[in-house]
């Protein structure tokens, strides 16, 4: 334990959370390039950045992450961003998840709700709509501009204690402080969670959300491991992180979106559920926090990999088209990991436009708009973001209809 501040970035000496220097190598990904890194097609022929991606766990305090910090300059680049808004699915959680808190927390236009890691302002319109008030913070300029375009109050910066302070000390104070899948990405994890305790409210509550390292383990979603994903929360983890800064975990849900995440109540009084409790036995009886748990993940993935590789060779053998669908983080890692270039699969499709006219990271599969599909009919398509396969397999009924069929790769391989 040591009380100086590690760098923000490169290899990490100690916990993200803890500080132990405990930390043990449970999977090993090798040296991936950048997820989210789409190329340009000038950006093609040049060397790509290549960087360590291996699991650890941390002995002391049971928090699992990555053993490398990518300096965010490079990690956190704004021309291909993502757009919350983009996904229905994704649409209909947080409609849902916004009236629950206006309800809960008996919420009026007295209230304000912030957002961190806000992006388009896909969460905070609907309170806004309500008549409440909103302020969302997110350092990336192209959604947060979309968010003030829509009226979405927005500060375009990172979130840090240093801002909360200052916020605090012109009179912002949050009944509602929302973080969305944004925890697990910071790589200063304290500094994140003292700015959250600095910007509540007494009454208030933070309501966070991130994939559940259990799901991630026990259905071998090793691809969501990828370098802007720090953190690998359990809630014995998470629990002792926020004890840390003064904050309770008071209740707790699992939620299906994100291939299994954790929904979490975190608030300045000690009030805790009986949900929380059942989690932490639950965990406790399956030996979540103890590096046993993790090995033998490893030996899945590699299962998983000679499968898919299998798979999708023996339809090359037979003549086979195979196209993939979606060009999101996971899908990098796993392109990346499992060495699938452009002889096995030459090009990816994806909503978004602004990823079509890019190439995939590292294994360069060039990305274009969904109709691609349908022009081309390739016999199959390897779905990447496996987490929206119903909602993706219900869009492309046309070219299922036609006689194309989707290959699933996590947590087995699946063609339907
Ligand atoms: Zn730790």
């Amino acid at each position: 334990m040591t009380n100086q501040v590690q760098p923000h970035f490169g290899r990490i000496a100690e916990c993200r959370s803890c500080r132990s220097t405990q930390l043990e190598v449970v999977l090993d990904l090798g040296q991936s390039a950048l997820a989210d890194r789409l190329l340009t097609a000038e950006a093609l022929g040049k060397p790509e950045s290549r960087y360590p991606l291996e699991l650890v766990f941390c002995q002391s305090c049971g928090l699992a992450q990555i053993s490398y910090t990518v300096p965010p300059a490079e990690l956190f680049c704004n021309d291909y961003p993502y757009f919350s808004s983009v996904s229905e699915e994704l649409q209909r959680h947080t409609i849902a998840n916004v009236r629950e808190l206006i309800a809960a927390r008996r919420l009026g236009p007295e209230s304000l709700v912030v957002e961190l890691a806000s992006n388009d302002g896909y969460l905070l319109k609907h309170y806004q709509a309500a008549g409440i008030r909103v302020l969302g913070i997110d350092p990336a300029e192209p959604p947060a501009k979309a968010a003030i375009a829509i009226g979405v109050e927005t500060l375009i910066d990172f979130f840090t204690v240093d801002l909360a302070k200052r916020l605090r000390g012109s009179g912002v104070a949050a009944d509602v402080v929302h973080a969305n899948n944004v925890l697990a990405h910071v790589a200063d994890t304290n500094g994140f969670v003292a700015g959250i305790e600095a910007l509540l409210k007494k009454t208030g509550v933070a309501v966070l959300e991130f994939p559940y390292v259990r799901d991630l383990v026990d259905h071998c979603e090793f691809d969501t491991i990828y370098h802007q994903h720090l953190c690998y929360f359990s809630v014995a983890s998470v629990d002792a992180l926020f004890r840390r800064h003064g904050l309770y975990l008071n209740d707790v849900r699992r939620i299906p979106i994100h291939g299994g995440s954790l929904r979490l109540f975190v608030e300045p009084v000690e009030n805790v559920k009986a949900s929380v409790r059942s989690l932490l036995d639950e965990e406790r009886s399956i030996g979540l926090n103890t590096v046993e748990y993790y090995r033998g993940f490893g030996a899945r993935v590699e299962a998983l990999r000679r499968s898919l590789l299998e798979t999708l060779t023996d339809l090359k053998a037979a003549g086979k088209r195979i196209a993939a669908y979606g060009a999101p983080a996971k899908g990098c890692t796993l392109m990346n990991y499992f060495g699938i270039g452009t002889d096995l699969i030459p090009y990816t499709v994806d909503k978004n436009r602004f990823k079509q006219g890019r190439y995939m990271p590292g294994t360069h599969q060039p990305i274009h708009a969904p109709e691609r599909l349908l022009e081309d009919q390739p016999d199959y398509a390897l779905l990447l973001p496996w987490n929206f396969a119903d909602e993706i397999l219900a869009q492309q009924a046309e070219y299922r209809a036609r006689g194309g069929r989707f290959i699933i790769p996590i947590p087995e391989v699946r063609v339907v």
